[in-house]
């Protein structure tokens, strides 16, 4: 029975969530540290919690591993699976092998919602669709045109279809709740135009104008290929406080070797790049993207793609100012961020493409709708109400709620989504670089003089530089061993010693082959000479590595 219980099939407004973080806090101080790292737009702590067990050694000497969610105020799976991550690791901590080796051993970083303002907005009526981070309120970011809300007073805000001549909607000849393209050239039928349920400032009593939204898109707002042209990227990088107080964690935590942001939606693995082709990528680090990638399609059923090949649409348009780019290309630390949650294979539609911004067809429609209808109910879809609007006059409101269906699952699917996704960050922390002095041996070579020697090995899947990007960009630091001394001299060879990288066991996908990627060593020996000076000399070699973590062994010279 868990000290902590948490129901996993619902969604928490900010006070509960706090409640749970604090309360799960209290119940294991000796593994979880919770703190805030800054503060939102609007004066709400972003929490962090800090998982592993410090007896074994502080974090900031542990390989770490980083998971954050809800960037986007209306993903609010993302916040779920994170807390339930939390959860897993605090409660099962003692009796599962994985999560005990993992938190005596690795170091956890969690950010379950670092966009507050945003969700606590999202989570209320009527649900606005997209709500940017609390730097404006709904609407108040726009001049002028439809201002989306909610008109007719029933919580939601969905959809007006309006009846127009010319419009490019008619409905389905299966069910008229569903609104269906018109065909080219097709004439003579019912048709209508469809906007947002909204408002409309200055109308001009013709275009109905819809401006986008200044308030923007955190994950554009990061320091990689960062541009003013993209939507909703914010005055500069880093210029929100949120993407901010991440950047901040990242970078003094240099320990992170892996990283999960969470989206919704698609059911999807997002893997690097974001702006390239798969062949002008490291072969090497395409390779270990793939296989871990792939450890996660085994969890969580989900496909690992490219973001660029198959999620950018225009390949001229590539993501500027996005987390995993800035955290990979920069800092070479191997990131996914997974779209959890596809209603449409749920509902049985065959998948065609990742990105999809429809006019999805009457078939698909359909599928979607039913199994709406029966699993989400009127939470998931609005009837059409017929609505006297006071600028387009007679409308009716209705349609797909779009937040409850497409972005977010139904409570009773949740928790499965949850632990999955859990099991797959457990497996890419597993695979963090683990730095150990594998042999530590003293030799009396008589007169008081001693041979000191060490084999420092990596055991992990990675290497301890992570990626061949960190290579080329010069941020990966190479792994030292020193030798402390008490009541001893050192006669022959440096203090510390430069170890370079050491490979991992990825470099190894095949059996040696002439054709193959060349091997580069996971272990190395070191030696020293070294001269007792008094009773009780001792020598403590020290392997540090900045990914890999660090590890002491001490030997007495008798
Ligand atoms: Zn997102």
């Amino acid at each position: 029975m868990a000290k902590v219980d948490i129901a996993f099939d619902t969604y928490y407004d900010y006070e509960a969530m706090t409640g749970h973080l604090q309360a799960l806090a209290a119940a294991y101080p000796e593994l979880a540290k919770l703190s805030s790292i800054g503060k939102s737009h609007r004066g709400r702590d972003v929490w962090l919690m800090e998982i592993t067990n410090p007896k074994t050694g502080p974090g900031t000497e542990k390989p770490g591993f980083y998971i954050d969610a809800q960037i986007h105020a209306e993903e609010h799976a993302t916040s779920a699976t994170a807390l339930y991550g939390i959860w897993y690791m605090l409660t099962n901590y003692g009796t599962d092998e994985e999560v005990t080796r993992l938190l005596d051993a690795q170091v956890f970083y969690v950010i379950p919602r670092i966009n507050p303002d945003g969700a606590e907005l999202s989570l209320q009526e009527p649900y606005h669709p997209w709500c940017g981070n609390g730097r404006y309120l709904p609407g108040e970011d726009r001049i002028e045109g439809l201002i989306p809300q909610d008109v007719n007073g029933d919580g939601y805000i969905v959809n007006m279809r309006v009846p127009d001549p010319t419009g490019e909607w008619k409905k389905s000849e299966r069910d008229p709740r569903l609104m269906v393209q018109r065909e080219p050239g097709e004439e003579g039928g019912e048709y209508f135009r469809v906007y947002p349920e909204g408002l409309i400032r200055n109308f001009d009593g013709v275009h109905v104008k819809i401006e986008q939204q200044q308030d923007g898109n955190m994950n554009r707002n990061f320091p990689i290929n960062w541009s003013p042209r993209e939507y909703g990227s914010g005055d500069y990088p880093f210029s929100e406080p949120e993407a901010m107080a991440m950047g901040r964690l990242v970078l003094d935590h240099p320990n992170i070797c892996g990283m999960c942001a969470y989206h919704t939606h698609g059911g999807i693995i997002l893997r690097p790049s974001m702006l390239k082709y798969d062949a002008e990528m490291s072969p090497r680090d395409l390779a270990l993207y793939k296989d871990i990638g792939g450890v996660g399609t085994r969890l969580t059923g989900y496909p690992v793609i490219s973001t660029y090949e198959d999620f950018t649409p225009d390949k001229t348009k590539g993501r500027h100012g996005s987390l995993k780019d800035w955290v990979y290309e920069e800092l070479g630390i191997i990131c996914f961020s997974t779209e959890l949650w596809d209603m449409e294979r749920t509902a049985g539609v065959d998948k065609k493409g990742y990105m999809n911004l429809g006019p999805r067809d009457a078939d698909t429609q359909q599928k979607v709708f039913d199994w709406v209808l029966d699993n989400v109910g009127d939470k998931g879809f609005r009837d059409w109400e017929a609505f006297d609007h006071p600028q387009l006059g007679p409308v009716e409101v209705g349609g797909m709620v779009y937040i409850w269906s497409y972005r977010n699952p139904p409570g009773k699917l949740l928790e499965e989504i949850c632990h999955n996704n859990t099991l797959f960050n457990l497996r890419h922390a597993a695979a963090a670089p683990q730095v150990k002095i594998d042999k530590f041996e003293v030799e009396a070579l008589g007169a008081d003089l001693f041979k000191v020697s060490a084999v420092v090995a990596n055991h992990g899947y990675l290497p301890t530089n992570l990626s061949d990007v960190a290579v080329e960009n010069k941020v990966a630091k190479p792994v030292t061993i020193s030798l402390d001394l008490e009541n001893a001299k050192l006669i022959i060879n440096p203090q510390t010693q430069d170890l370079g990288n050491l490979a991992g066991r990825n470099e190894r996908k095949f059996t040696y082959s002439n054709w193959g990627p060349q091997w580069s060593p996971t272990a190395k020996p070191v030696e020293w000479l070294v001269k007792a000076t008094g009773p009780g000399a001792k020598v403590t070699a020290v392997a540090v590595s900045q990914k890999g973590g660090t590890h002491r062994v001490s030997h007495e010279l008798a």
